[in-house]
């Protein structure tokens, strides 16, 4: 008879002795399990610690760093002085200076010690990722083959970047000009490289793309840094404003920042040239850059799914989870990773800090035995350079209908009619000779967007609102998309939002 083949030896079966490699010894079995340690991750800690104080909480994550907020990394950090740079601490709005960790080192117990802490307290096994998830046997297989039993667990794997195909053809020696951003790491490489620089593209116009160019440029105007952009739709976060404001912020990038603005365009080649990267756009233009950004979107983490046999929203993906956001008995998803059910809009996936925040905060109230529904509307925010802040709350898109009220100019701040003329004459020049940026006294002269309510609608119902210029005032607009209601008068619904206050 012939012979069974052997089965290769289990992976656990063929790791050395803890110790052995020096790899710090985890609990095998914890009450709390967070998979990720992200924004979701930190909020739920936080959650179960305030229902629990002494709860005990493994968080395992990919990362080599405690949990951080990622919004900083394209925003304040750019303009901080260089020893807060290399700290990755940054002024506040409030003017105070804070790091981007959520808790100072010593909050953090050793993984080694976990068990044997008499008030439990949370720890982060970094560098570390987790492969598999049993959720019938509440257990998960760490990336060396070690097993840990959990009573409760939270999937908070957040998102990753898209790559770019036709620059990762080009070869490994032009990816090292390449940095796909996401975290601490990209920015401390982006940031290296822009010491020697003199171009940088960033391939995206959405949230990360267009922040981001507008960061470097701004901190470019005293380094020389020169900043591209290249990006399918017709202007800056197409997806997401009406095409007019759209338009507008594009100039606002071109003339006030200094980007050169490549919109409706994609990258269709790349190569090494004389240690540069040439670039070849959809239209064949070339243009040159020494370092490439790329910031073309993410895609949920959901890899753990298939052999725990959980469901991904195969619309939108992430974890499907229902109202309390549980996936399974016992198991959690939350942050960019969850797909989650939404009592007035629907089923959704949103992939911003806040967002993070407030499910990972139900999550983790739920892990401790509240037993809460997710209601709550997450908010966004965005700032494209001093003069454009927004919040937005519910469907915001642009394919949407929008009816939007702006505030009337103001007088005294309005560019007089010299002013405006020779704005316009040097933005034509700009538009024909895409060289010589110098800032302008109005994005375009000719409209005023400052500060402005936009409303999004399906059948006329608001479905979701975007703050312009106008803070403070996100609860009303949360109201406002509950309510289901239609409005015979947005101007004045927009009244409300303290449009013509200063
Ligand atoms: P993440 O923060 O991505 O955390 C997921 C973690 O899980 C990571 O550490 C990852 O390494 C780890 N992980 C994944 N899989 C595994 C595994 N199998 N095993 C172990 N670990 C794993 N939003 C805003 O609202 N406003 C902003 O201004 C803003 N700015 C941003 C700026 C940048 C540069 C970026 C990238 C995002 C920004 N966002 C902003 C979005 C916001 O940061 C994200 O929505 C938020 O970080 C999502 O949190 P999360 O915990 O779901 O995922
Ligand atoms: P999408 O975001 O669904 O694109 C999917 C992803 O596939 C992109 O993020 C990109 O990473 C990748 N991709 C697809 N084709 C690629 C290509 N030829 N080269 C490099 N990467 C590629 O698509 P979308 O954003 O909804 O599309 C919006 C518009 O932009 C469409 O008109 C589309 O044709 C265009 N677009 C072009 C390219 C491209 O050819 N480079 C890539 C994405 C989008
Ligand atoms: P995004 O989805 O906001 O935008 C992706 C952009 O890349 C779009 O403009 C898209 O058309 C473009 N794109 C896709 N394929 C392309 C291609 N082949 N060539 C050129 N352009 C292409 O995602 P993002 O801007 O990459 O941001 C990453 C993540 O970080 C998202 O989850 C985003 O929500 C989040 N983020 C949020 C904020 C905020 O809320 N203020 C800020 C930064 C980042």
């Amino acid at each position: 008879a012939k012979s069974v083949p052997e089965a290769p030896p289990r992976k656990s079966a063929s790791v050395p002795p803890v110790g052995a490699l020096n790899i710090p010894a985890v609990p095998t079995h914890v009450p709390y399990l967070i998979i990720g340690g992200g924004t979701a991750a930190f909020s739920a800690f936080r959650a179960i610690r305030a229902n629990d104080p002494t709860a005990t909480v493994l968080v395992v994550s990919e990362d080599s760093y405690n949990p951080y907020m990622r919004p900083p990394l394209t925003k304040e950090l750019w303009f901080s002085d260089e020893p807060q740079k290399q700290g990755l601490r940054f002024k506040q709005l409030n003017g105070k200076e804070r790091s981007i960790f959520f808790e100072h080192e010593e909050f953090y117990v050793d993984p080694k010690l976990l068990s044997s802490s008499e008030n439990g307290g949370v720890a982060v096994l970094k560098n570390t990722r987790v492969t598999r998830l049993d959720p019938k046997e509440q257990r998960v297989t760490l990336q060396d083959g070690r097993e840990i039993h959990y009573d409760r667990c939270l999937l908070a794997t957040g998102a990753s970047p898209r790559p770019l195909p036709v620059l990762e053809s080009g070869g490994p020696e032009l990816m090292k000009h390449v940095t796909l951003f996401r975290g601490v790491d990209s920015f401390k490489e982006l940031d290296v490289a822009l010491k020697t620089a003199k171009k940088v593209l960033v391939i995206g116009g959405g949230f990360l793309g267009s922040e981001l160019a507008c960061s470097l440029a701004r901190q470019g105007l005293d380094s020389g840094l020169q900043v591209l952009q290249v990006y399918p739709e017709k202007g800056n976060l197409g997806r997401i404003l009406p095409e007019y404001l759209s338009d507008w912020l594009t100039r606002k990038l071109r003339i006030v920042d200094g980007v050169r603005v490549y919109p409706e365009r994609f990258v269709k080649g790349a190569k090494l040239v004389n240690g540069g990267i040439t670039v070849q756009l959809n239209d064949d233009e070339e243009i040159t850059a020494d370092h490439i950004v790329v910031a073309v979107g993410v895609t949920p983490n959901t890899d753990l799914a298939a052999g725990a046999e959980l469901e991904v929203d195969d619309i939108l993906g992430g974890y499907r989870v229902n109202a309390e956001l549980e996936a399974r008995s016992n198991l959690w998803a939350a942050g960019d990773a969850a797909s989650y059910f939404d009592v007035t809009l629907g089923r959704r996936r949103l992939e911003h800090h806040d967002h993070a925040v407030a499910t990972g905060r139900t999550a983790g109230d739920n892990m401790a035995g509240k037993g809460k529904p997710f209601w709550h509307q997450s908010m966004f925010w965005s700032d494209i350079g001093p003069e454009v802040g927004f919040e937005g709350v519910g469907l915001i898109d642009s394919s949407l209908e929008t009816v939007a009220v702006f505030a009337r100019p103001d007088p005294a701040q309005a560019p007089n009619s010299a002013q405006v003329a020779a704005d316009l004459k040097q933005l034509e020049s700009l538009q024909k000779d895409n060289a010589g940026y110098s800032a302008l006294s109005s994005p375009n002269p000719k409209d005023d967007y400052r500060r402005g309510v936009i409303f999004y609608l399906k059948d006329k119902i608001i479905v979701g609102v975007l703050l312009w210029n106008i803070f403070s005032h996100i609860s009303l607009a949360r109201k406002v998309i509950k309510d289901q209601k239609t409005f015979g008068d947005l101007g004045e619904l927009a009244k409300l939002f303290a449009l013509h206050d200063d």
